[in-house]
């Protein structure tokens, strides 16, 4: 007898009806024995809906009104899900991040989780409940509701495993696994049995929505094992574990594409030891979250300095940067929307040559103009034209092979 959190999307909770098909994977773990925590997102597009409410009423977003509004969503799932599972004859209750002590930073919308309470979980689990909380959501020091950022139900899901010690995170979702990439973009794209938390972090953060970034990063942290699999489906899905020997045979083991990217360029600022810092101290209390940074010296004492970020950050980014310009004296800032960033990842390009020339050879063939470059050790970036990006995916999918079993595949060439 273990204990399981199983998380829920929003697609897999999006009617009445499909609550009750989670409720009973919940109700088969109970019946084999374990004790079940059960985490939700709000019902399909409800996020979405309730951000266009909020927008309606004011277009500022007033962030910690927005917090209150938008922590309902989950909140209104995780009371359904208990009435579900209460109507199967299993004793269930419901409760708010904040009433299983989920303690966040305090920034509203992209709170971090700072600590967990897990007593209050413990104490009904041991009389037999199923434990559902509403996830994506906490309360800062002042007590006020924060959310964790878009997608962050799967935050809440893999802390929660990691407070309560659990012995898997079941991450259930509209597809059946991790695959080597969206199979929305490349219907060829091959299911993972496994895959190892970084190569997954890298994806996560590349753009592959499947799970959140900081999930991942929790669950590598607090060695919790993550099980992504289809929420009415029996597949067996894949396992987000620590890496293995073998994972380092496969060169590349995934591609992912993130549209909407901006880039904010600084050019002609002073070439000065502090510059740098200035810049991101500025960025980084602003709260605007920075993609990559790409650094350039262009003589006569000058540097000009770019990072990409999302587009929705571009409207704070820009003004701050003019304000980081003004700062330092010199420079003009220029803005480029429309970007889309490329990448292929996989551990194996630590013991492997080639990997980039394989891939900017795939992209110039297709005629993809390449717009700055990336590279960390397991994974390389393309920033790109938003245009070009499905093609580009397909294009380097294709380049190494991935819809194709690994020891099928040739190593880079
Ligand atoms: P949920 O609502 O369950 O949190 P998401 O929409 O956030 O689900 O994530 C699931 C989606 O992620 C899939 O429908 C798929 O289109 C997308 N996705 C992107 N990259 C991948 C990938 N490499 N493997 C699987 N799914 C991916
Ligand atoms: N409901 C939130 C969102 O749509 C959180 C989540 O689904 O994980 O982003
Ligand atoms: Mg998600």
């Amino acid at each position: 007898m273990g204990l399981i959190v199983q998380k829920f999307g929003g697609s897999s909770v999006a009617e009445v009806e499909k609550i009750r098909l989670c409720a009973k994977r919940a109700r088969d773990a109970r019946e084999a024995g374990h004790d079940v925590v059960v985490v939700v997102s709000a019902m399909g597009k409800t996020t979405d809906r309730l951000i266009e409410l909020a927008r309606e009423a004011n277009p500022d977003l007033p962030k910690r009104e927005l917090d209150m509004l938008l922590s309902t969503g989950e909140v209104l799932s995780a009371a359904l899900m208990s009435m579900a599972l209460q109507a199967m004859d299993l004793p269930a209750i419901s409760f708010t991040g904040q009433q299983v002590g989920v303690s966040t930073t305090d920034s509203h919308t992209r709170a971090r989780i700072a600590s967990i309470d897990a007593n209050r979980m413990r104490t009904h689990l041991d009389e037999g409940k199923v434990v559902v909380v509403a996830g994506f959501q906490g309360v800062n020091r002042t007590g006020d509701i924060t959310t964790l950022g878009r997608g962050g139900s799967d935050l809440t899901a893999v802390a929660l495993a990691a407070a309560l010690k659990a012995d898997v995170c079941e991450i259930y979702t509209d597809v059946d696994g991790v695959y080597t990439t969206d199979t929305r973009i490349v219907p060829e794209a091959r299911k993972l049995d496994r895959i190892s938390y970084e190569q997954m972090l890298e994806l996560a953060s590349l753009g592959a929505k499947v799970m959140h970034p900081r999930a991942v990063l929790c669950g590598r942290n607090f060695n919790v094992p993550i099980h992504v699999r289809h929420s009415h489906r029996p597949d067996e899905g894949t396992m987000i574990v620590a890496e293995t020997p073998e994972m380092e045979q496969i060169v590349v083991s995934g591609a992912a594409l993130k549209s909407d990217i901006g880039r904010v360029t600084l050019a002609g600022v002073p070439n000065t030891p502090r510059t740098a810092e200035t810049i991101f101290r500025r960025v980084a209390e602003d709260e605007i979250f920075v993609d990559d940074i790409i650094q350039n010296e262009i003589g006569s004492g000058l540097v000009t300095i770019s990072f990409t970020v999302e587009h929705a950050e571009l409207a704070d980014a820009g003004p701050c940067a003019q304000r980081i310009v003004d700062e330092l004296g010199n420079g003009t800032v220029h803005i480029d929307v429309g970007l889309a960033k490329v990448s292929v990842v996989g551990v194996g390009m630590r013991s492997h040559t080639g990997v980039a020339a394989t891939m900017f050879r795939a992209l110039g063939d297709a005629d993809v103009n390449i717009r700055n470059i990336t590279t960390s050790e397991i994974k390389i970036s393309c920033i790109i034209d938003k245009a070009d990006g499905e093609k580009a995916l397909r294009t380097v999918h294709e380049a190494f092979e991935l819809s194709q079993a690994p020891n099928q595949t040739a190593a880079a060439r």
